[in-house]
């Protein structure tokens, strides 16, 4: 079972979330439970390490952002206590979760359940802080935001668990966030590709790495909600979404959706280089200091060649990267030869995805349309077989996401 931040942000919820965790012990299941954070409260720690240096250490930053899931382990352990239950928690290093050593973004490499398993076979619950773990060299490391996602799964895998319930603040996956267009439909099942995708491009109900793991370790995976009533139906009957197989959804015989969904992604920012020289080896040379630094750019445009042999490149990176890939930039500018620097933290992503649309044209057309129909000018577009994106400036994004969900014929049907 895992919380996350809203669902652990305060002692009351706590409680409450004591309460579900002990009525799944009672109903027979030995559990772990991977908690987040309370809400707002590695935003707060992040701020710090910005305040204290923007280009900080990130084996630092690691030190500090993975504390707030410390706190809430511990107090979820109390909780529980509280109810009667046996419980204690294990921190990332104590278990240990093994990770490289990819500061800010490290990837679980491995988790040593058997104490866990041994303790839970007691009738121990265990509580483990989500988005932590340790690497090789013995430090702190944390595994990219949301990434409590991938902790819980990790762990599932690890206890070889019959499934891995991810509670949250809404009910499921939908259509879009249902936060944003209100006639979101909530899906019943999603498979992991679709998810993953959805996931990859900003839907941040799940973490992307949580779905591949979960795909490639075959982790029965559900998202629910925790704000529940005591009588609400148990996780069992599948409440929520559960994200399955494509062969496990072709035997449901259900009529697939052109499109799955549409996310935004608010959390990317666009570089452009101007009059960078129009040869071989130019772009190598702006992308090479990135991709050493591990910063990873999505989208790439290279405009058309101006006179004299020159070009503008844009592309974006991770808002949370920006300062670094300037810095990295501006350091390689003599090898590089640009002009000018100009970056944009005002735009925002948006894409619609469906394994639909590998066998249907017109998709992307659709999309241009509908945000042209609109206004709404785009600055850059990327696609994979079941994905259109395009990056847009980020006042538009609400409209933006509404209209296109309306395009797609995504709307839920009024009762
Ligand atoms: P947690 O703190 O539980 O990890 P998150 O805030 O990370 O929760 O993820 C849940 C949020 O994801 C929801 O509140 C919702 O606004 C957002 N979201 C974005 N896209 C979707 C989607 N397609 N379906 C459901 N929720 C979505
Ligand atoms: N607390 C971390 C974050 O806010 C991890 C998580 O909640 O999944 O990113
Ligand atoms: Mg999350």
């Amino acid at each position: 079972m895992k919380f996350g931040g809203t669902s652990m942000a305060g002692t009351e919820r706590i409680r409450r979330v004591a309460r579900i965790v002990k009525r799944q012990q009672d109903a027979g299941h030995e559990v772990a439970v991977v908690v987040s954070a309370m809400a707002g409260e590695t935003d707060r720690l992040v701020n710090f390490c910005r305040e204290a240096n923007p280009l900080y250490d990130p084996a630092e930053y690691d030190v500090v952002v993975a504390s707030g899931e410390q706190v809430t382990s511990g107090l979820l352990a109390i909780a529980l206590q509280a109810l009667g239950a046996q419980a204690r928690s294990w921190l990332g290093w104590q278990l240990p979760i093994r990770t490289v050593e990819a500061h800010a973004k490290a990837r679980v490499e491995t988790i040593d359940a058997d104490a866990l398993i041994a303790e839970m076979q007691k009738g121990v619950i265990a509580v483990i802080p989500g988005f932590q773990g340790v690497s090789e060299a013995g430090r702190i490391t944390t595994l990219g935001r949301g990434g409590s996602d991938t902790s819980a799964v990790a762990v599932a895998a690890a206890v070889k668990a019959d499934r891995c319930d991810i509670y949250t603040d809404v009910d499921g996956v939908y259509t879009t966030d249902p936060r944003i267009v209100a006639k979101a439909r909530k899906l019943r099942h999603v498979t992991y590709e679709e998810m993953l995708e959805l996931a990859s491009v900003g839907a941040k109900v799940l973490q992307t790495r949580s779905v591949g793991l979960a795909m490639k370790e075959g982790v029965r995976v559900q998202v629910l909600s925790s704000f529940i009533d005591d009588d609400a139906p148990a996780a069992d009957t599948i409440p929520g979404t559960m994200i399955v197989s494509d062969e496990e959804l072709e035997g449901m015989d259900m009529e697939r959706q052109l499109i799955t969904g549409i996310a935004h992604d608010k959390n990317e920012a666009k570089i452009t280089l101007t009059r960078v020289p129009d040869k071989p080896g130019a772009v190598a040379n702006i992308f090479g200091p990135l991709a050493e630094a591990a910063i990873n750019v999505d989208m790439i445009i290279q405009n058309v060649g101006r006179d004299k042999g020159e070009t503008d490149v844009t592309f974006t990176v991770p808002a949370a990267d920006l300062a670094r890939s300037l810095d990295l930039l501006e350091a390689a500018k003599s090898e590089i030869g640009f002009n000018r620097i100009i970056p944009d933290t005002n735009v925002a992503k948006i894409s619609v995805v469906g394994v639909g649309m590998k066998s249907h044209a017109g998709v992307a057309a659709t999309m241009f349309k509908a945000l042209a129909d609109r206004g709404v000018n785009i600055v850059a577009i990327s696609t994979s077989e079941i994905k259109v994106s395009v990056l847009i400036e980020e006042d538009y994004t609400e409209l933006a996401v509404r209209v296109l969900h309306t395009a797609y014929g995504l709307d839920a049907v009024e009762a």
